[in-house]
């Protein structure tokens, strides 16, 4: 049943040009989630909800809650969930990201939204992680093009890439937190708080 809706899923964001994440990166993701017991998730950027759907299928214990500002995209995302039967464990909030305010703490955030609001998106967020949580940022290559910013042509592009690598830089150069760039699907970063490991 699963496999049908998400294939459904992935020709409906092929068709509308709707950013899911990629095979590999996705399957990166879920492996990691496995292997880190992780159990609680807040995503933010649900789109159709298909990477939701996805993590939650890893296993029964893991519950999500997922953040979309755009109706059409929500609705979609609600009728994908409700075929799969993962309405109790994924939670849809309607709304931006940047105007809302959640309770609670989770293990994972996982960071897919607005490629130029991510240092926001973090720093707003990490009040909702737990101690030895982890940050999960996606598309930290945006199709290769970080590595080449000058040659972008595009105005709108160059500066959307150049705050992506602005992020890049600010992971990177975090007192409180150590990141590890993985080159896999279009670019994942893991981000942990420092001393939540080191003892
Ligand atoms: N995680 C999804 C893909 C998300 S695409 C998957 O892999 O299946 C990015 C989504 O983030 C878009 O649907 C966009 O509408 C949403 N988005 C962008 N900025 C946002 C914001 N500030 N708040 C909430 N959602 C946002
Ligand atoms: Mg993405």
């Amino acid at each position: 049943m699963y496999d049908d809706v998400l294939k459904e899923m992935e020709k409906y964001a092929e068709e509308n040009n709707i950013p899911i994440m990629k095979k590999r990166g996705i399957k990166f993701l879920c492996e990691f989630i496995k292997k880190n017991e992780i159990k609680t998730i807040l995503e933010i950027g649900t789109a159709i909800g298909y990477s939701a759907i996805k993590m939650a299928l890893v296993n029964k214990d893991i519950n999500i809650v997922s953040i979309e500002r755009d109706q059409k995209k929500y609705i979609e995302a609600l009728k994908n969930i409700k075929k799969c039967k993962l309405e109790k464990r994924i939670t849809l909030v309607l709304g931006d990201a940047l105007k809302i305010d959640l309770d609670g703490k989770f293990d994972m955030i996982f960071i897919d939204a607005a490629k130029a609001q991510y240092i926001n998106f973090f720093n707003m967020y990490q009040k909702n992680l737990v101690d030895d949580g982890i940050i999960v940022s996606d598309n930290m290559e945006f199709h290769g093009l970080v590595n080449e910013v000058d040659e972008i042509e595009n105005k709108n592009l160059r500066q959307l890439v150049t705050k992506l690598v602005k992020y890049r830089k600010f992971l990177e150069d975090n007192e409180e937190y150590q990141t590890k760039f993985y080159k896999v699907g279009d670019g994942i970063a893991i981000t942990y708080k420092k001393d939540a490991y080191d003892d």
